[in-house]
């Protein structure tokens, strides 16, 4: 559908992806340069021909731990090189990398490793405290390795192996342990998906292999550019940048969690061409009251994850001369599925561009999702390709609502106009957006419920200017019981990771549901509208 209607200078014609192993792109970066710098993070500067020695390292000394094809590791690190090194090389073993944010409080990390499977966790030092007490309430028997970044085992857990250590007593040969096709899965990012908890999100080599080669083609990356990388790279935006500046050759620069100024500094210092945000950061970057000359060597900022506000993005591109453009994806799809023309003349700054190579769009209907709709209208998009999801984790029903006759039906709803450029314009899943990441209600709302004053509750997005959306919760309390909202919200937020933080809490008499008893989120979010309307 798309092919017929985008007009030729915007058409995106379809590519052979080699069905490789993951860890293959790096690999062939560093036959072509293996003394170019790959990543730099702080004064170390990694070429390609250490990258792949390193993996090679970890791989080995993975596989000599008796980790297998299929068996999950859990990456509980910030953006540092052992991350993208582990993942790379757990994924040329065979085994499957879930990332997990490092923010996570206990449950957040018992939840994940209970639910991968995991039979190792790689954690950054600094963490080892949450494990700790993770690992004194609960006993998870998949577990068997223990991973830490450093060279010394951490203090209370005797059996961690330093990174280190397994790297110093591992051969740098590579060596084929295993076979591995394209349809092996290579990650499990946890997403809420349109409903319910989070899930794991199993991504195969395929997947992962086709959208790194989607994302440098689309957006033109070559070997001579840099890129700063400070989104996280436990989010499936981060594991894309990463992956994809090792697979063309370019060069990164890590940064484990954005400050303003800093960013601004590195992109001096090392002439960064790409600079990576969410819609938060364009925002602070437009208001910054800075001189931005430090940019001067961008060719593009590049906003996702959430919607882009347009007018900050447009002072944006006036303070600095520097395009600004919006690309749109999400975890199911490794996650790119649109990006804007290559061409600078040809960017709509409000549209996310079109669907990437190899890769089809149709809108639909938004009640069933039968019925197509035609140009300009506004449905549920779908999208297939090569970088769509295998499916969720031990989630058959999710599956199935999600992924139907190969399409991913994505929540979201928007539509295409008569030139092949698509707008975003609501989303019909439950997902909460704040700051770009995303948020589970059902999580919350089981959380809240944990509260001895409350029988019931709700959760939705209340929209915000700076946070793209903050997270409220409708409560409604027992009879006979009081609790204050700030109570309820001390009692969640101690045990949430800081992006799932609850702003606002109102007591409600009871919570709109349906006659199954689903809730009736959009009555929830009409009910938000009018009140803030009458403001
Ligand atoms: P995640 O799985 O956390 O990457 O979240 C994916 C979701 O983020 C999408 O389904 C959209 O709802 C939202 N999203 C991502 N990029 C954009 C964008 N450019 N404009 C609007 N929403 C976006």
């Amino acid at each position: 559908m798309t092919e017929k209607m985008v007009a030729p200078e915007l058409f995106r014609p379809p590519l052979d992806f080699p069905d490789v192993p993951y860890d293959h792109l790096v690999r062939i970066a560093a036959e072509h340069a293996p003394d170019r710098p790959a990543i730099i993070y702080h004064n170390l500067i990694l070429t390609y021909r250490e990258v792949v020695s390193m993996i090679n390292c970890i791989a080995n000394g993975l596989h000599e731990l008796g980790i297998r094809k299929g068996e999950c590791i859990c990456l509980f690190t910030t953006n540092r090189p052992e991350y993208t090194l582990t993942f790379i090389a757990a994924g040329s073993i065979g085994a499957v990398v879930s990332p997990m944010n490092p923010a996570y409080k206990e449950r957040e990390v018992t939840y994940q490793l209970e639910n991968s499977e995991a039979s190792t966790i790689l954690i950054q030092r600094e963490l080892v405290p949450i494990l700790k007490l993770v690992l004194s309430q609960k006993s998870f028997p998949h577990l068997k390795h223990i991973l830490v970044t450093g060279d010394h085992p951490p203090e209370g857990l005797p059996d961690a192996i330093p990174l280190a250590t397994l790297i110093r007593r591992s051969s740098p040969k590579y060596q084929k342990h295993v076979e591995i096709s394209g349809d092996d899965l290579l990650a499990l990012p946890y997403s809420s998906g349109t409903t319910g908890l989070p899930k794991g999100t199993m991504l195969t080599h395929h997947n992962l292999t086709s959208n790194n080669l989607q994302f440098t083609t689309a957006l033109r990356t070559d070997p001579n550019d840099v890129a700063l990388l400070f989104l996280p790279f436990y989010h499936i935006y981060g594991v894309m940048l990463t992956g994809s500046f090792l697979a063309c050759g370019g060069t990164q620069v890590l940064m484990e969690r954005f400050d303003l100024l800093q960013s601004l500094e590195l992109c001096e210092k090392h002439k960064v061409t790409y600079y990576f945000a969410v819609p938060p950061i364009i925002l602070a970057l437009a208001n910054a009251p800075v001189d931005l000359g430090k940019l001067k060597s961008l060719k593009y900022i590049f906003s996702g994850a959430a919607p882009l506000p347009l007018d900050p993005a447009r002072r944006l591109q006036e303070k600095t001369g520097i395009q600004v453009v919006q690309g749109y994806g999400m975890t199911e799809a490794s996650p790119l599925t649109h990006s804007q023309p290559g061409d600078p003349s040809l960017v709509r700054l409000d549209s996310v561009g079109m669907p990437t190579h190899n890769t089809e769009q149709k809108v639909m209907d938004i009640e069933t999702g039968e019925r197509e709709l035609p140009l300009g209208e506004d449905g549920e998009i779908i999208i297939r390709g090569p970088q769509i999801m295998a499916g969720y984790w031990k989630a058959p029903e999710e599956t199935a609502r999600t992924l139907r006759d190969g399409w991913l039906y994505t929540g979201d709803i928007g539509h295409i106009d008569a030139d092949g450029y698509t707008y975003i314009v609501d989303r019909k899943k439950e997902m909460i957006k704040y700051k770009g990441f995303g948020v589970a209600p059902a999580e919350i709302e089981s959380l809240l419920m944990e509260h001895p004053a409350v029988l019931d509750s709700a959760v939705i997005g209340v929209p915000d200017d700076e946070a793209g959306e903050l997270i409220k919760g409708f409560v409604v309390l027992r009879k006979g019981q009081n609790a204050t909202p700030n109570e309820i919200i001390t009692f969640a937020n101690g045990k949430l990771a800081g992006y799932k933080r609850v702003h606002i809490i109102e007591f409600i008499d009871a919570i709109p549901k349906t006659a199954s008893g689903k809730i009736l989120r959009r009555d929830l979010k009409e009910r938000e509208k009018a009140r803030t309307a009458q403001q």
